[in-house]
């Protein structure tokens, strides 16, 4: 279990937190988890999402088991500055981090320099078990990073993979339950490998009456 620091705004002493992982590991919940504790210790939140993701609900943070709290959609990293009053902001939540722009990762480090703690949430891989837009330079500038699991819905392991149950090859597509599963490494390889052959026999050989 995660436990935070406390914040001190009178030192400028922020920091980021990222939690990532595949789509059902219970990041937004955790997200969430760590945004009321702070309510809780009544600091001043400010929550957002990209405007992307309009899922449930336009202006609510929502995670699959239907916890929700108000955040501010935004079209791009550079509109997150100008709702934060940097004066007065103690904490910070992006929830779908790896959807925006690279500008993210200077708008977290310029945030955490003035003294705000930053906690993000995103899917550290697309469905091609790539690591997914700013992820992984994210994941390396952060004080923390917390991965969470999902369970392989195949064999029960712990899984890091968001298999993609549709056939789209668009990696922004929105997450709706049913469109993915969590899978182990393991059984991501194997139905992976399975679908390419699939692919590879859909494609007709040429045959001499098309030349
Ligand atoms: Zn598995």
């Amino acid at each position: 279990m995660f436990l935070e620091n406390k914040v001190n705004r009178s030192n400028n002493q922020g920091w980021i937190e990222v939690v990532c992982g595949s789509m059902f590991s219970g990041k937004t919940e955790e997200l969430l988890r760590r945004i009321r504790r702070a309510e809780f210790a009544h600091q001043k939140i400010e929550l957002f999402k990209p405007a992307i993701d309009v899922r449930y609900d336009e202006e609510e943070v929502v995670s699959h088991d239907a916890n929700s709290m108000n955040s501010t959609p935004v079209h791009n990293s550079a509109e997150i500055l100008l709702y934060v009053n940097i004066e007065t902001v103690e904490v910070v939540g992006i929830d779908e981090v790896q959807f925006f722009d690279e500008g993210i990762v200077d708008v977290c480090n310029q945030l955490a320099d003035s003294g705000i703690r930053v906690i993000v949430a995103g899917l550290d891989m697309d469905f091609l078990g790539k690591p997914f837009n700013s992820m992984p330079q994210l994941m390396a500038v952060a004080e923390y990073v917390t991965k969470a699991h999902a369970i392989c819905v195949k064999c029960g392991r712990q899984a890091q993979f968001s298999h993609r149950l549709v056939a789209s090859q668009k990696q922004v597509m929105l997450g709706e339950k049913d469109s993915y599963e969590p899978l182990c490494r393991h059984c991501f390889n194997e139905v992976r490998e399975l679908e390419e052959n699939v692919a590879r026999k859909a494609i007709p050989p040429a045959s001499p009456e098309d030349c």
